[in-house]
């Protein structure tokens, strides 16, 4: 009766909020449907207990696309000469924040490529500013790979959260993906912006080239250990431009699935429903969500440079307005039967 052990196995899991590497696999290896609709239940009960319907926004700022990173399966990549480069001047940065603050946002991510041209003095400058401007905001940045003294002074200037996605914790598979980059370096980032004391976010992708369970079991027992405040999931998706322009997509379902575990794994995490899951499918945020999601990132950045942030193929909403954003994604929450929560959104542990 594989069925029945696999539904003792969630529900283990349930109860516990962990499971060995056999069991994880097991469940990965063996869940047919009913069980799957079994595990999104318990996974958005879970959800409910700790955030109850609430779905958090944060506005996203992707504020550059030069990258001195050459990761096989982004857009962005140094080596893509077909990538039209642009970066936003820290006034149409103050900019984006001002429309997002009038359409009701209190986190800013600031994301983008590795790019030199944003020294840490930069960083600080626009973090600072942001930071006395906005009283009531939340700042997170997505910059990549630093070292800890960098991180700290991001951290003093005031910025609140960190996004580093781990991409993958199987060493093989990351070395594969990320050429002249370090394992080690990426994990150890992780490592110090906890210990500086940023809310952290980890994450991996979901159905890259030769992409195992047992990667994903890894990965889950990673980000068990890491006990990171937000865990970002998303398909991997082909760009036209890249070395795996060829390879097929990683699935809605598969992505749902690990969403689930997440939340099992970490009742309390921030667990965005990601725009490349709605960028698949056009449901995809919203089936996100029932799986125990409860962050979206609707996009801030002006609409002629969102096209170019183009990290994967066919990425949603490039064409609108921030103000139609907000609506859109609004729509699509309430419909799912959760609220929008416009406040800062902090992990439970970390409320002001
Ligand atoms: N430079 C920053 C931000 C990277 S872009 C950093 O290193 O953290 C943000 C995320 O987009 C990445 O972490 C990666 O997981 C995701 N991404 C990049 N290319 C992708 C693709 N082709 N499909 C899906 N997700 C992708």
């Amino acid at each position: 009766m594989k069925k029945e052990i696999i539904k003792q196995l969630i529900d283990e899991l349930y109860i516990n909020h962990t499971l060995s590497r056999e069991k994880l696999l097991n469940v990965l290896e063996n869940l047919d449907e009913e069980n799957k609709q079994y595990l999104h239940t318990k996974a958005n009960s879970v959800r409910l207990q700790h955030y109850d319907d609430r779905v958090y926004m944060r506005g996203l700022i992707e504020f550059t696309n030069y990258c001195k990173c050459d990761c096989i399966y982004c857009g962005i990549r140094l080596s893509n000469k077909e990538a039209d480069r642009y970066r936003l001047s820290k006034e149409e940065i103050m900019h984006c924040c001002e429309v997002g603050y009038q359409l009701g946002y209190r986190t800013y991510v600031l994301q983008g490529g590795e790019d030199p041209y944003y020294t840490d003095d930069r960083v600080v400058d626009i973090v600072r500013s942001i930071k006395e401007k906005f009283k009531d905001v939340a700042v997170t940045l997505s910059i990549g790979e630093k070292s800890y003294a960098s991180y700290k002074k991001y951290y003093d200037a005031g910025a609140d959260r960190y996004l580093l996605r781990h991409e993958t914790n199987s060493r093989a598979l990351y070395e594969r993906l990320h050429p002249n980059m370090s394992y080690d370096n990426r994990i150890q980032c992780l490592r110090d912006l906890k210990d500086i004391g940023f809310q952290v976010g980890a994450g991996f992708m979901v159905g890259l080239p030769n992409q195992t369970n047992a990667d994903y079991v890894k990965d889950l027992l990673f980000l068990k250990e890491l006990q990171p405040h937000m865990v970002g999931i998303g398909p991997f998706i082909p760009q036209s431009d890249t070395p795996l322009a060829n390879e097929n997509s990683g699935t809605v379902d598969k992505t749902c699935v690990l969403l689930s575990l997440v939340r099992l794994l970490l009742p309390e995490v921030l667990l965005p429903a990601t725009t490349a899951l709605g960028s698949l499918n056009s449901k995809g945020r919203e089936l996100g969500l029932k799986s125990g999601a409860n962050v979206v990132m609707p996009n801030l950045s002006p609409t002629n440079v969102r096209e170019k942030y183009a990290l994967y193929d066919g990425k949603i909403c490039t064409g609108d307005e921030a103000a139609h954003c907000r609506k859109c994604i609004e729509n699509r929450i309430e419909k799912s039967g959760y609220h929008v929560d416009m406040s800062r959104g902090d992990h439970v542990t970390r409320g002001m």
